[in-house]
């Protein structure tokens, strides 16, 4: 059956349920071998998933940030590592579709080939830069020759690189030092995957390193350069809050199912029923709504703004990431407090969870600029010039 087909949310999300459920029955060998989830990332693709964030102007469905995050979160509760891979291809698609920088030919190109099946992911990280965040410049090369482009170095975290078709790789200009994205294809000659991911976490990511060793491409397959100081807003990356809240929401059912059942000799029923359990499960709800509602809210607010507005919500879609994310590690350690010992067996899902919920304090943006970022911004608005009632929302 394919997405496509159903023309309800409520069906889709059901049918992404079922989906999801299946991927949870996978998640632990995958998590414990630190394989790859091909088969989930296979049924995404013959579902439909992979090609529902393409424009409507090039035959796609185009859905909205709320339905992807919606949909990003149920697959996080089957498995993390599967949610996160998948979400980079979703929201690049997405954002690609919104933004202008990319030349007509090269988005037709690519977009014919999601509607097949291709999936693409930007490669920015690097062990010299760390996280592009905080404004490290490429020690990838781009050489200009003739005209083609000769591309060499080395990019760390390259998600679902066991899959990839398209690799968005980020490399600075020898001659001028701009830097820019090139897009590369996975069959051109000089680029290879090193299997160097070891991560405890996500561990079914496949975030290996991506070899470019004089990978020679087109000069139009230089897709977009990076404007210093552009600060568009980027919602498609609330992709990354849903996978953390998906990971809670299972850590919470998995430890209400376990307190529900087990039932030692010292009380009467099961330890669902006492005081102590009680009190951690409804903290991990409160924890649980507020994140939820927040994170909705955002989505909806984009979905609703006009490309001016969203560039002012900067601030929101920041924050969103760094509260849901920390919830999330919250709920997930609440759980294993009601499940006790037993969440450090390796047959508990919840030690997982644990491992994959931390890796969401280092997916962008980081806690700490963010927190910077939203020091200026209330500083800002409660500057004298602004007046005591300057509005906020
Ligand atoms: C599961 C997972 C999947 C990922 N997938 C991708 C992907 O598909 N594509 C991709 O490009 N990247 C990906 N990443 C990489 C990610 O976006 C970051 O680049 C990476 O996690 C490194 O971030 P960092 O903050 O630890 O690194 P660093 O920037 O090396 O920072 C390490 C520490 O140093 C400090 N620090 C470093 N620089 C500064 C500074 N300028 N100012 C203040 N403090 C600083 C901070 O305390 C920070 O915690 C992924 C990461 C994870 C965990």
């Amino acid at each position: 059956m394919k997405f496509q087909e159903l023309k309800t949310m409520d069906e889709r999300l059901l049918y992404m349920s079922e989906l999801a459920q299946r991927f949870l029955k996978r998640a632990a060998q995958i998590d414990e071998e630190a394989g790859f989830p091909f088969e989930n990332i296979s049924e995404l693709k013959s579902s439909g998933y992979t090609s529902l964030t393409l424009p409507k102007k090039y035959g796609g469905e185009e859905i909205s940030l709320y339905d992807l995050v919606k949909f990003q979160e149920y697959i996080a509760r089957g498995d993390g590592a599967t949610a996160l891979s998948i979400g980079w291809h979703m929201g690049i698609i997405q954002d690609l579709g919104k933004k202008s920088t990319w030349k007509e030919s090269m988005l037709q190109m690519l977009f014919e080939d999601v509607k097949k099946g291709a999936l693409i992911n930007n490669c920015a990280s690097e062990q010299q830069t760390g996280s592009p965040t905080r404004g490290g410049k490429p020690t990838t090369t781009a050489v200009k020759k003739d005209n083609y482009w000769v591309i060499t170095g080395r990019k760390t975290f390259t998600t679902m690189s066991p899959v990839l078709d398209y690799f968005n790789v980020s490399a600075t200009a020898q001659e001028t030092g701009e830097v820019a994205y090139f897009l590369i294809p996975r069959s051109t000659p000089g680029l290879h995957i090193e299997e160097t991911w070891d991560s405890i976490a996500m561990r079914g990511t496949g975030s290996h390193d991506l070899v470019l060793n004089g990978v020679k491409v087109e000069e139009e397959y230089l897709v977009e350069r990076v404007e210093p100081g552009n600060k568009r807003a980027s919602g498609w990356l609330l992709h990354i809050p849903a996978c953390y809240l998906g990971i809670a929401q299972a850590a919470q059912s998995s430890a209400i199912a376990f307190a529900q059942d087990y039932s030692p000799n010292s009380i009467q029923g099961s330890i669902i029923d006492l005081p102590y359990v009680k009190q951690k499960i409804g903290d991990m709800e409160l924890e649980l709504m507020r994140a939820r509602y927040f994170l909705y809210a955002v989505a909806k607010q984009w979905d609703s703004s006009s490309e001016e507005e969203r560039n002012q919500l900067k601030p929101e879609l920041s924050a969103v990431k760094v509260a849901v994310t920390n919830a999330a590690i919250k709920v997930v350690d609440l759980s294993m407090r009601v499940v006790g010992a037993q969440s450090l067996s390796a047959k508990s899902p919840l030690q997982r969870y644990y491992r994959d919920v931390r890796a969401g304090l280092h997916n962008p943006p980081m806690d700490d600029m963010t927190i910077l970022l939203l020091a200026d911004n209330a500083i800002n608005h409660n500057h004298p010039s602004k007046g005591w009632f300057a509005p906020r929302l």
